[in-house]
């Protein structure tokens, strides 16, 4: 699949705007207070997807209207989410610039696709949420049933993932998926929508230069005139001031650059990483071997492959030593976890193949 860019513009790309559109005055309250801004494309929820019925579930219809007056008094290009052929009808009949399909919607492959028909035959930029899942193929999969629909003017917003329990964020950013994402579909713009993965605004700059860093095309953030009396998504809202503050505040580093000392220094440095990335593979090597000899006194004397208490205390000592070495505690579970995993795989396949031989010695 071959994109073409939703936004003709020189990168990061800006989406801002309220959660929600409440009433004519706070729309028109929040658009006036980002035309001037860094801002290129003006959001506001017309029908808002709610975890729990009663909530407050969009104005529907007459929030078009809104949009319409922002488009003529501020001259900005606005967007909402639809998610069903209706709404894209609606959107459709009132001019509106960029639809956006939800993380509610994107988990459906039943209402993509009816979004996906409403649209064939029109050139409307689409902009897709990721799934409140985490699962890559169906984002894919999302925006290939509009690509197939005909449609070229498409792009990527990563909005994080559902988890239970808790954590700093409301929806888990698991951010190699959004690099995958850019790695597979170079010419795909990919954003990030740094207020539904905070859920509260007192994280959010730092979440958008993380944004900014990993080279995302651009942010969407939610932006309000009086954000803690937003109908929705109060906690993460934050007025246009605000937003511009912390737009200012950002830096923009670039992926490159011809400076010959810059790239004589980072060639050394890869030189040496490559070096010891061989050499850490070279040891994983020779510890499997160990492990597999291991596993061939383990099965003589009949003894199970996984060992709780020594992996107990190995999990302890290797915590201890990456405390010492400033190695995140995260880091070294889930190389500790990888390595265990594999040994107990290597294990097996012993085990299982001595199993396979004496059985057909004795048949
Ligand atoms: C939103 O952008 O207001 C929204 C409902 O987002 P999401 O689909 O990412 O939850
Ligand atoms: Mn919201």
């Amino acid at each position: 699949m071959h994109f073409q860019p939703v936004f003709d513009t020189k990168r990061p790309i800006h989406i801002a705007g309220p959660c929600s559109a409440e009433t004519e005055e706070q729309v028109l309250a929040a658009a006036h207070g980002l035309k001037d801004q860094q801002v290129n494309l003006f959001r506001a929820g017309i029908w808002k997807p709610r975890t729990r019925p009663g909530a407050f579930e969009g104005v529907g219809v007459p929030g078009l209207k809104w949009l319409q007056r922002v488009q003529r008094e501020t001259g900005l290009a606005v967007t909402t989410e639809v998610a069903y052929a209706q709404h894209v009808e609606q959107c459709l009949k009132h001019g509106i610039d960029v639809f956006w399909i939800g993380a509610r919607s994107t988990v459906n492959p039943f209402s993509v696709q009816e979004i996906a028909e409403a649209l064939r035959g029109t050139d409307v930029p689409v902009l897709v949420k990721n799934p409140v899942n985490p699962d890559y193929k169906l984002w894919v999969g999302a925006l290939e049933r509009l690509y197939k629909a005909g449609l070229r003017r498409v792009a990527a917003i990563h909005r994080g993932f559902s988890s239970y329990g808790d954590s700093k964020y409301r929806n888990l950013p698991r951010w190699q998926m959004a690099i995958d994402l850019m790695q597979e579909f170079p010419d795909l713009e990919v954003l990030c929508d740094i207020s539904h993965i905070c859920g509260r605004r007192d994280i959010l700059a730092e979440t958008a230069q993380k944004a900014y860093d990993l080279n995302f095309d651009g942010l969407m953030v939610e932006v309000h005139p009086t954000p803690d009396e937003a109908w929705s998504d109060a906690s993460q809202q934050v007025t246009p001031e605000q937003y511009s503050k912390m737009i200012k505040g950002l830096v923009r580093r670039v992926v490159t650059t011809d400076d010959p000392d810059f790239l004589a220094y980072m060639e050394n440095c890869r030189i040496e990483i490559d070096a010891i990335d061989e050499e850490i593979i070279h040891l994983i090597a020779q510890r499997m071997q160990l492990v597999k000899e291991i596993g061939v006194i383990k099965r003589d004397k009949n003894v199970t492959v996984l060992q709780p208490e020594r992996f107990r205390a190995l999990r302890e000592e290797l915590l201890r030593r990456g405390e010492k070495n400033e190695l995140s505690k995260e880091f070294i579970s889930l190389f500790l976890e990888a390595i265990h995993q594999e040994s107990i795989n290597q294990q097996e396949q012993v085990i299982n193949a001595s199993l396979k031989k004496r059985k057909l010695t004795k048949d």
